[in-house]
């Protein structure tokens, strides 16, 4: 193992390697910025202080020039003052020096001299008896040659540089910043040790799929020599915190691959043409280090429906998104290059990444069941003391219905975290519960606690879905029932596949989609004599259902063979109606009064076919209420006792 491990470790190093050079330099350019700034601050001080400096004498009070050239061409034996001594400031410009009035004392007196020639002036007192001087101001001509000139060209060219600093990281080099930061942080956890299957538990099926992009990457020319065609691009479905970033490291570090993780919020910039540079940028540098994993998390930030978007932005995006089909269609099978993406959204990712050759396979990372949990529990306990592991994990698996990967890490975690708070050196079962309670109580939690009364609803609901689907001869449609709580939001389906694909339906065959898609409904209504608002999503389904059908199909004896309604396709996330135009009002009315027949029928049909199979409705919902997912020979069982007995007549008409 350890002689395998080895070129992982040095490939990862030197990237790692790689990655400290661009941050050292881009926290170069960010230190030479703020040394600039900084330089620029002390500049400007200099620059007031010489003004400052330069500012002309203003000793003694200030004489008027008119008053001076006067007094100084006084010749009269008594004249009203005189100016005994004076020095002439070159620089400043000025005349300071001693003022003698007959009757006292001499004064200090300074006067600004006229830009004219002022020889006038020293010649009469020099006549007159002053003791004249000049001053050439040595320092001062240094300093305003240094304020005047110098430093604002030093200023300007600091002001310069900063400002193309700033430019150059502002635009892009910030943010990159922050990313390489947090890129760099985020990789280097996995250096310790690369992550393997091992370190994902309860997603069998995910890792069997996931088999085949490992045995690809470790040998990429073998698939190349059979002429098959590898993987390309998986797209990991499930709500966030059920491992879809564990399970595509641990592919990268089974296949001793290099993984390049990026977010799809991460490429969609406001400047167009970013994020088709950096996608490019991206597949590069993967195809540089191949085999290489390129890990797309977020794939609906970049990859939704595109000319969907309402306001502008959608541009860049579409560009980004173009730019990354564009590089998915353009490496070959021989590249050793898988691009793995996440997304807790399919339903609106755009058609075109779905096609062959791009993201063609889907692989679902469901919340855990029971067992599941169980599993999860137990790997992330290990190494850690607990009082009685197997019993306490056990009933914390069982209490948890709802919870991902990531809460019930973190409530090991919180568990560990309590004990030690509490100088205990065990982990008890106190310390568990206390940790799922604070996790269920966390702001962020979106799933919750089943009580009693919520469990049964939902298990007799979905039941009542897998038997009338069984009984109207679809029994193999259903895969899996389960209570556990999937995708985003509320709902607890019973995953029917195969019952809204195939281009060409038969009435009877919707007929059939409908009385399943109420039967939920109608087993609530049945076993607690009232529905419940989980069936929503199922109403929201069977009215557009039974919608088409009388409107768009002409399935409906009374609407006939009309198309009144067609399929608004512009509509942004989700389908709506538009009326054909020249439909009349009446043929309107008649529309809803048949959806309104259709459903009604739909369930009274179900609530038929569950009266009669009432035994197997409640054996199921009991079922479902102790393991939670039923699936596999189990279901199959079930339901195949199910359909065999003789078919009471499903419509009640
Ligand atoms: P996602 O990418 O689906 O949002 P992550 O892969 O980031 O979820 O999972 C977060 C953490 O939760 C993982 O690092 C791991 O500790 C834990 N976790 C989630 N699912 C599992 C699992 N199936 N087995 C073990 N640990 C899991
Ligand atoms: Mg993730
Ligand atoms: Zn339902």
């Amino acid at each position: 193992m350890s002689d395998r491990a080895a070129p992982w470790a040095t490939e990862v190093e030197s990237k790692a390697e790689r990655r400290r050079q661009r941050l050292a330099q881009a926290t170069g350019r960010q230190r030479a910025a703020r040394l600039l700034a900084l330089s620029l601050v002390g500049l400007l001080l200099v620059y007031a202080g010489a003004l400052f400096f330069l500012r002309p004498a203003t000793s003694g009070t200030s004489l008027d020039y008119g008053q001076l050239v006067r007094d100084a061409a006084c010749t009269a034996p008594r004249c009203p003052a005189k100016v005994t001594q004076a020095t002439l400031l070159s620089q400043d410009n000025r005349l300071v020096g001693t003022l003698v009035t007959p009757g006292g004392g001499g004064q200090q007196f300074a006067t600004a001299l006229p830009s004219a020639d002022p020889t006038t002036l020293l010649r009469d007192l020099a006549a007159g008896g002053t003791r004249l001087a000049v001053d050439g101001q040595e320092a001062k001509a240094l300093v305003r040659f240094l304020a005047q000139f110098l430093l604002p060209l030093v200023i300007l060219a600091d002001l310069f540089a900063l400002l193309f600093l700033l430019i150059q990281g502002g635009g892009g080099q910030a943010a990159e910043l922050v990313r390489f930061a947090t890129l760099g942080s985020r990789r280097r956890t996995a250096e310790a040790r690369p992550t393997t299957f091992a370190d994902v538990a309860a997603a069998g099926e995910a890792v069997t799929e996931l088999a085949e992009v490992r045995d690809y990457l470790a040998d990429p020319s073998a698939y190349a020599a059979m002429g098959a065609t590898p993987p390309k691009g998986v797209l990991l479905v499930g709500p966030p915190g059920c491992g879809k970033t564990l399970l595509a490291r641990a592919v990268a570090g089974e296949a001793q691959a290099s993984f390049f993780s990026i977010a799809g919020s991460e490429f969609v910039e406001v400047l167009v043409g970013v994020g088709a540079a950096r996608v490019r940028d991206l597949f590069a540098q993967a195809r540089a280090s191949a085999p290489a994993i390129i890990f797309i998390d977020e794939l609906d930030g970049v990859g939704r429906r595109r000319g969907a978007g309402v306001g502008q932005g959608h541009d860049e995006r579409e560009q980004t998104l173009n730019e990354l089909l564009t590089q998915m269609d353009g490496f070959s099978p021989a590249q050793g290059l898988v691009v793995l993406a996440a997304t807790n959204r399919p339903d609106i990712l755009d058609p075109a990444l779905m096609r062959s050759g791009r993201f063609d396979r889907q692989v679902t990372v469901d919340r855990p069941d029971v067992e599941g949990r169980l599993d999860i529990l137990t790997l992330h306990a290990r190494g850690r003391r607990l009082v009685d592991a197997e019993t306490d994990l056990a009933l914390v698996a069982r209490a948890t219905p709802g919870f991902t990967g990531a809460d019930l890490a973190n409530l090991v975690n919180e568990a560990a975290l309590l004990a030690v708070r509490e100088q205990a050196t065990v982990i008890g079962r106190t310390h568990l519960e206390e940790a799922a309670e604070r996790i269920l109580s966390g702001p962020r939690r979106r799933g919750r606690l089943l009580s009693d009364e919520e469990m049964y609803t939902v298990a007799y609901h979905e039941a009542g879905h897998a038997v009338v689907a069984a009984a109207l001869g679809k029994a193999g449609a259903v895969r899996k029932v389960s209570i556990v709580a999937r995708g985003r939001g509320i709902g607890h389906l019973a995953t029917v596949t195969g019952s809204e694909d195939g281009s060409v339906r038969r009435r009877s065959t919707i007929e059939v989609q409908l009385a399943v898609a109420l039967a939920g409904l109608a087993a609530e209504e049945l076993v607690f004599g009232e529905p419940s608002t989980g069936a929503e999503a199922d109403l929201e389904r069977a009215t557009a259902w039974a919608r088409d059908l009388a409107g768009r199909f002409g399935m409906s004896e009374a609407v006939g063979p009309v198309r009144v309604l067609h399929e608004d396709r512009e509509v942004f996330l989700g389908r709506d109606y538009l009326t054909s135009g020249d439909v009349s009002q009446p043929t309107l009315e008649q529309l809803d009064g048949e959806v309104r027949r259709i459903l009604e029928e739909s369930r009274r049909a179900a609530t038929g076919v569950l009266r009669a199979h009432r035994p197997s409705l409640d054996d199921m919902a009991a079922a479902l209420v102790d393991q939670e997912t039923l699936e596999g020979p189990d279901l199959e069982a079930a339901l195949s006792w199910i359909a065999s007995r003789p078919r009471r007549s499903s419509r009640s008409d």
